[in-house]
Protein backbone atom coordinates (compact mmCIF):
# COMPACT_ATOMS: atom_id res chain seq x y z
CA UNK A 1 0.00 0.00 0.00
CA UNK A 2 1.40 3.18 -1.13
CA UNK A 3 0.45 6.43 0.76
CA UNK A 4 0.71 9.73 -0.59
CA UNK A 5 3.46 11.86 1.10
CA UNK A 6 0.77 14.82 1.03
CA UNK A 7 -1.30 12.81 3.37
CA UNK A 8 1.52 11.82 5.94
CA UNK A 9 0.34 14.84 8.16
CA UNK A 10 -3.13 13.74 8.38
CA UNK A 11 -2.25 9.57 8.69
CA UNK A 12 -0.23 11.00 11.99
CA UNK A 13 -2.69 13.34 13.26
CA UNK A 14 -5.32 10.04 12.59
CA UNK A 15 -3.24 7.64 14.11
CA UNK A 16 -2.56 9.36 17.14
CA UNK A 17 -6.46 10.30 17.56
CA UNK A 18 -7.23 6.75 17.65
CA UNK A 19 -4.00 4.87 19.31
CA UNK A 20 -6.01 8.27 22.00
CA UNK A 21 -9.43 6.57 21.21
CA UNK A 22 -8.14 3.06 22.42
CA UNK A 23 -6.34 3.65 25.42
CA UNK A 24 -9.39 5.81 26.40
CA UNK A 25 -11.89 2.62 25.81
CA UNK A 26 -9.50 0.46 27.25
CA UNK A 27 -9.99 -2.44 24.61
CA UNK A 28 -6.66 -4.65 24.52
CA UNK A 29 -6.43 -4.67 20.70
CA UNK A 30 -4.69 -1.16 21.40
CA UNK A 31 -1.61 -2.68 21.41
CA UNK A 32 -1.43 -3.61 17.76
CA UNK A 33 -2.47 -0.54 16.43
CA UNK A 34 0.41 1.93 18.18
CA UNK A 35 3.13 -0.95 17.19
CA UNK A 36 2.33 -0.51 13.33
CA UNK A 37 3.18 1.99 10.62
CA UNK A 38 1.00 1.12 7.94
CA UNK A 39 -2.36 2.90 8.23
CA UNK A 40 -4.79 3.51 5.77
CA UNK A 41 -7.01 6.63 6.83
CA UNK A 42 -10.67 7.14 6.33
CA UNK A 43 -11.26 9.46 3.06
CA UNK A 44 -9.62 12.63 3.39
CA UNK A 45 -12.15 15.47 5.29
CA UNK A 46 -10.89 18.39 2.93
CA UNK A 47 -13.57 20.48 2.51
CA UNK A 48 -13.35 21.67 -0.94
CA UNK A 49 -12.87 18.40 -2.48
CA UNK A 50 -10.76 18.50 -5.65
CA UNK A 51 -12.57 15.31 -7.18
CA UNK A 52 -14.89 15.70 -10.12
CA UNK A 53 -17.32 13.66 -10.50
CA UNK A 54 -17.46 11.29 -13.35
CA UNK A 55 -20.87 11.57 -14.24
CA UNK A 56 -24.24 13.37 -14.24
CA UNK A 57 -25.15 14.85 -10.87
CA UNK A 58 -28.52 15.62 -9.55
CA UNK A 59 -29.59 18.72 -10.60
CA UNK A 60 -31.12 19.74 -7.53
CA UNK A 61 -30.80 18.79 -3.75
CA UNK A 62 -33.24 16.73 -3.58
CA UNK A 63 -33.33 14.54 -6.73
CA UNK A 64 -30.88 12.52 -5.30
CA UNK A 65 -30.43 8.43 -6.85
CA UNK A 66 -33.96 7.71 -5.64
CA UNK A 67 -34.98 5.31 -8.52
CA UNK A 68 -31.79 5.31 -10.56
CA UNK A 69 -30.44 1.90 -11.86
CA UNK A 70 -28.08 0.18 -10.97
CA UNK A 71 -28.33 2.33 -7.60
CA UNK A 72 -26.01 4.42 -6.09
CA UNK A 73 -26.21 4.84 -2.53
CA UNK A 74 -24.46 6.50 0.20
CA UNK A 75 -23.36 4.39 2.80
CA UNK A 76 -21.73 6.99 5.69
CA UNK A 77 -19.19 5.54 8.72
CA UNK A 78 -18.97 7.06 12.21
CA UNK A 79 -16.90 5.51 14.99
CA UNK A 80 -18.17 7.14 18.25
CA UNK A 81 -21.09 9.65 19.10
CA UNK A 82 -19.57 11.32 21.37
CA UNK A 83 -18.13 15.24 22.55
CA UNK A 84 -14.44 15.13 22.38
CA UNK A 85 -12.31 18.22 21.65
CA UNK A 86 -9.95 17.68 18.39
CA UNK A 87 -10.81 14.11 17.80
CA UNK A 88 -12.03 13.64 14.22
CA UNK A 89 -13.59 9.96 15.01
CA UNK A 90 -15.85 11.25 17.96
CA UNK A 91 -19.03 13.28 16.30
CA UNK A 92 -20.47 15.17 19.03
CA UNK A 93 -24.56 13.93 19.88
CA UNK A 94 -25.91 17.56 18.55
CA UNK A 95 -24.10 17.75 15.26
CA UNK A 96 -25.22 13.90 14.86
CA UNK A 97 -28.62 14.52 15.14
CA UNK A 98 -29.09 17.51 13.32
CA UNK A 99 -27.20 15.60 10.08
CA UNK A 100 -30.19 12.40 10.81
CA UNK A 101 -32.86 15.41 11.60
CA UNK A 102 -31.70 16.61 7.92
CA UNK A 103 -31.95 13.27 6.19
CA UNK A 104 -35.35 12.35 8.02
CA UNK A 105 -36.92 16.04 6.63
CA UNK A 106 -35.58 15.53 3.50
CA UNK A 107 -37.31 12.16 2.82
CA UNK A 108 -34.08 9.61 2.74
CA UNK A 109 -34.67 6.18 4.60
CA UNK A 110 -32.26 3.80 6.19
CA UNK A 111 -31.15 0.45 4.82
CA UNK A 112 -29.81 -2.37 5.68
CA UNK A 113 -26.78 -4.23 4.07
CA UNK A 114 -29.16 -6.87 2.85
CA UNK A 115 -30.94 -4.56 1.11
CA UNK A 116 -27.75 -2.71 -0.28
CA UNK A 117 -26.24 -5.90 -1.40
CA UNK A 118 -29.12 -6.52 -2.84
CA UNK A 119 -30.34 -3.41 -4.68
CA UNK A 120 -26.48 -3.47 -6.35
CA UNK A 121 -25.77 -6.84 -7.07
CA UNK A 122 -29.14 -8.71 -7.61
CA UNK A 123 -31.59 -5.92 -8.61
CA UNK A 124 -33.25 -5.33 -5.51
CA UNK A 125 -35.96 -3.03 -4.65
CA UNK A 126 -34.58 0.09 -2.54
CA UNK A 127 -36.76 2.83 -0.94
CA UNK A 128 -36.74 6.52 -2.34
CA UNK A 129 -33.52 8.28 -1.18
CA UNK A 130 -31.80 5.30 0.78
CA UNK A 131 -28.76 5.65 2.62
CA UNK A 132 -26.97 3.17 4.88
CA UNK A 133 -25.75 4.05 8.06
CA UNK A 134 -22.41 2.22 9.62
CA UNK A 135 -20.53 2.39 12.78
CA UNK A 136 -16.90 1.00 13.28
CA UNK A 137 -15.59 -0.95 15.79
CA UNK A 138 -18.55 -1.17 18.02
CA UNK A 139 -18.24 1.54 20.63
CA UNK A 140 -20.80 1.68 23.76
CA UNK A 141 -21.90 5.07 22.53
CA UNK A 142 -23.70 3.73 19.56
CA UNK A 143 -26.16 2.36 21.74
CA UNK A 144 -26.28 5.06 24.51
CA UNK A 145 -26.38 7.98 22.37
CA UNK A 146 -26.82 6.99 18.73
CA UNK A 147 -29.61 4.29 19.30
CA UNK A 148 -32.23 6.56 20.96
CA UNK A 149 -31.45 9.59 18.70
CA UNK A 150 -31.88 7.39 14.79
CA UNK A 151 -35.11 5.63 17.00
CA UNK A 152 -36.18 8.81 17.12
CA UNK A 153 -36.35 9.63 13.31
CA UNK A 154 -37.33 5.70 12.38
CA UNK A 155 -33.79 4.58 11.65
CA UNK A 156 -31.83 1.68 11.90
CA UNK A 157 -27.84 1.29 11.55
CA UNK A 158 -25.37 -1.06 11.37
CA UNK A 159 -22.35 -1.86 14.04
CA UNK A 160 -19.10 -3.07 12.60
CA UNK A 161 -18.49 -4.82 15.92
CA UNK A 162 -14.57 -6.24 16.72
CA UNK A 163 -15.92 -9.19 18.56
CA UNK A 164 -12.87 -9.12 21.03
CA UNK A 165 -13.95 -6.06 22.62
CA UNK A 166 -17.45 -6.92 23.13
CA UNK A 167 -18.37 -6.09 26.61
CA UNK A 168 -14.83 -4.39 27.14
CA UNK A 169 -14.79 -0.86 28.95
CA UNK A 170 -16.31 1.96 26.19
CA UNK A 171 -17.69 -0.95 23.95
CA UNK A 172 -20.70 -2.86 23.36
CA UNK A 173 -21.99 -5.36 25.28
CA UNK A 174 -23.86 -8.86 24.30
CA UNK A 175 -27.55 -7.29 25.94
CA UNK A 176 -27.09 -4.08 24.03
CA UNK A 177 -25.96 -5.76 20.56
CA UNK A 178 -29.09 -8.37 21.09
CA UNK A 179 -31.14 -5.58 21.99
CA UNK A 180 -29.59 -3.37 18.51
CA UNK A 181 -30.34 -6.59 16.28
CA UNK A 182 -33.52 -6.97 17.59
CA UNK A 183 -34.46 -3.18 16.72
CA UNK A 184 -33.31 -3.94 13.29
CA UNK A 185 -29.76 -3.36 13.68
CA UNK A 186 -27.52 -5.16 11.46
CA UNK A 187 -24.23 -6.76 13.49
CA UNK A 188 -21.39 -7.14 11.17
CA UNK A 189 -17.59 -8.29 11.49
CA UNK A 190 -14.91 -5.86 11.76
CA UNK A 191 -12.37 -8.80 12.47
CA UNK A 192 -11.46 -10.24 16.75
CA UNK A 193 -8.69 -8.15 17.30
CA UNK A 194 -8.59 -5.10 15.16
CA UNK A 195 -5.37 -6.40 13.36
CA UNK A 196 -3.66 -4.84 10.05
CA UNK A 197 -4.94 -7.63 8.24
CA UNK A 198 -2.31 -7.11 5.24
CA UNK A 199 0.39 -8.22 7.45
CA UNK A 200 -1.15 -10.98 8.59
CA UNK A 201 -0.08 -14.53 7.34
CA UNK A 202 -2.41 -16.95 5.68
CA UNK A 203 -3.75 -18.74 8.56
CA UNK A 204 -3.85 -16.22 11.11
CA UNK A 205 -5.44 -14.29 9.09
CA UNK A 206 -8.26 -16.56 8.08
CA UNK A 207 -8.51 -17.30 12.33
CA UNK A 208 -9.08 -13.35 12.55
CA UNK A 209 -12.03 -13.18 10.32
CA UNK A 210 -13.48 -17.09 10.87
CA UNK A 211 -13.09 -16.56 14.53
CA UNK A 212 -15.04 -13.54 14.66
CA UNK A 213 -17.75 -14.28 12.54
CA UNK A 214 -18.19 -17.61 14.59
CA UNK A 215 -18.26 -15.61 18.06
CA UNK A 216 -20.86 -13.01 16.87
CA UNK A 217 -22.99 -15.65 15.12
CA UNK A 218 -23.19 -17.66 18.14
CA UNK A 219 -23.87 -14.91 20.49
CA UNK A 220 -26.87 -13.58 18.44
CA UNK A 221 -28.32 -16.28 17.00
CA UNK A 222 -27.88 -15.11 13.02
CA UNK A 223 -25.87 -15.37 10.63
CA UNK A 224 -23.04 -12.87 9.95
CA UNK A 225 -22.53 -11.79 6.73
CA UNK A 226 -20.82 -8.53 6.21
CA UNK A 227 -17.80 -7.23 7.07
CA UNK A 228 -15.67 -4.04 7.60
CA UNK A 229 -11.74 -3.77 7.04
CA UNK A 230 -10.16 -2.60 10.09
CA UNK A 231 -8.00 0.77 8.84
CA UNK A 232 -9.46 -0.18 5.77
CA UNK A 233 -6.20 -2.27 5.30
CA UNK A 234 -6.38 -4.97 2.59
CA UNK A 235 -5.03 -6.45 -0.63
CA UNK A 236 -6.07 -9.20 -2.91
CA UNK A 237 -5.56 -11.80 -0.51
CA UNK A 238 -7.15 -10.13 2.22
CA UNK A 239 -10.08 -10.23 -0.12
CA UNK A 240 -10.02 -13.49 -1.04
CA UNK A 241 -9.81 -15.04 3.13
CA UNK A 242 -12.51 -12.71 3.11
CA UNK A 243 -14.65 -14.48 0.84
CA UNK A 244 -13.23 -17.93 1.90
CA UNK A 245 -14.52 -16.82 5.25
CA UNK A 246 -18.04 -17.12 3.80
CA UNK A 247 -18.94 -12.86 3.45
CA UNK A 248 -20.58 -11.72 1.17
CA UNK A 249 -20.29 -8.30 1.17
CA UNK A 250 -17.22 -6.04 2.32
CA UNK A 251 -16.49 -2.41 3.43
CA UNK A 252 -13.09 -0.10 2.69
CA UNK A 253 -12.54 3.35 3.97
CA UNK A 254 -12.15 4.59 0.71
CA UNK A 255 -14.17 7.50 -0.48
CA UNK A 256 -17.18 7.79 -2.70
CA UNK A 257 -21.03 6.04 -3.05
CA UNK A 258 -21.61 2.10 -3.13
CA UNK A 259 -22.37 1.33 -6.90
CA UNK A 260 -22.00 -1.69 -9.45
CA UNK A 261 -19.16 -0.79 -10.60
CA UNK A 262 -17.17 -2.03 -7.99
CA UNK A 263 -17.39 -5.65 -6.68
CA UNK A 264 -19.48 -6.56 -3.06
CA UNK A 265 -15.49 -7.00 -1.46
CA UNK A 266 -14.79 -2.67 -2.27
CA UNK A 267 -17.60 -1.19 -0.90
CA UNK A 268 -16.54 2.74 -0.73
CA UNK A 269 -18.32 4.40 2.40
CA UNK A 270 -18.55 8.09 3.30
CA UNK A 271 -16.41 9.64 5.93
CA UNK A 272 -18.67 11.37 8.07
CA UNK A 273 -16.16 13.57 10.70
CA UNK A 274 -17.21 15.80 14.20
CA UNK A 275 -15.81 19.21 12.48
CA UNK A 276 -17.00 18.35 8.77
CA UNK A 277 -20.48 20.72 9.47
CA UNK A 278 -23.66 20.47 7.84
CA UNK A 279 -22.96 21.94 4.93
CA UNK A 280 -20.23 19.09 4.12
CA UNK A 281 -22.16 16.16 5.42
CA UNK A 282 -25.25 17.60 3.07
CA UNK A 283 -22.97 17.98 0.08
CA UNK A 284 -21.52 14.17 0.66
CA UNK A 285 -24.98 12.80 1.08
CA UNK A 286 -25.70 14.73 -2.56
CA UNK A 287 -23.19 13.34 -4.61
CA UNK A 288 -21.87 10.37 -5.12
CA UNK A 289 -18.60 11.59 -5.97
CA UNK A 290 -18.32 14.49 -3.79
ZN1 LIG B 1 -12.04 -0.02 13.11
Amino acid sequence: MVTEDKMLAKIIKLTMLISLTLVLAGCTYQRSISNNQKVQVPASPTLNSDIKPSHNLPSTSNDTNAEKFPPEVPVLYYHSIMQEANNEIRMPPEQFEEQIAYLSSHGYHSITPTQLYESIYHNGVLPQKPFLLTFDDGYADNYQTAFPILKKYGYVATVFMISGCIGEKGFLTWPQLKELSANGWDISDHTQNHSYLTKLAPSPLLSELINSKNTLEKGLGRSVDYFAYPYGDFNDKVVQAVKKAGFRMAFTTLRGWADSHRDAYHVHRVFCYSNMGMKEFIRRIQHPNY
